[in-house]
């Protein structure tokens, strides 16, 4: 059974969900229908990492999220 990881397109909570052919899918959080599907996690460990997509917001010349020379 697939299991597929959702991100709420309202307040931005992320969420996996058991998903068959008929299933709904709504935010846990706010209830929102408005949810975008993410890449399955099969296979595709590190890509879907959360701490990648983090990462990348950070300076590109050293590993602190904020700092004055790289801005
Ligand atoms: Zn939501």
């Amino acid at each position: 059974m697939p299991i597929y990881e959702y991100k709420c397109s309202k307040c931005a909570a992320e969420f996996e969900k058991l998903v068959f052919s008929s299933t709904k899918v709504q935010c846990p959080n706010c209830g929102s229908a408005e949810v975008r599907k993410k890449l399955s996690t099969f296979g595709m460990s590190g890509l879907a990492n959360p701490a990648a997509e983090s990462s990348s917001s950070k300076c590109s010349s050293c590993s602190k999220s904020s700092c004055a020379s790289c801005h």
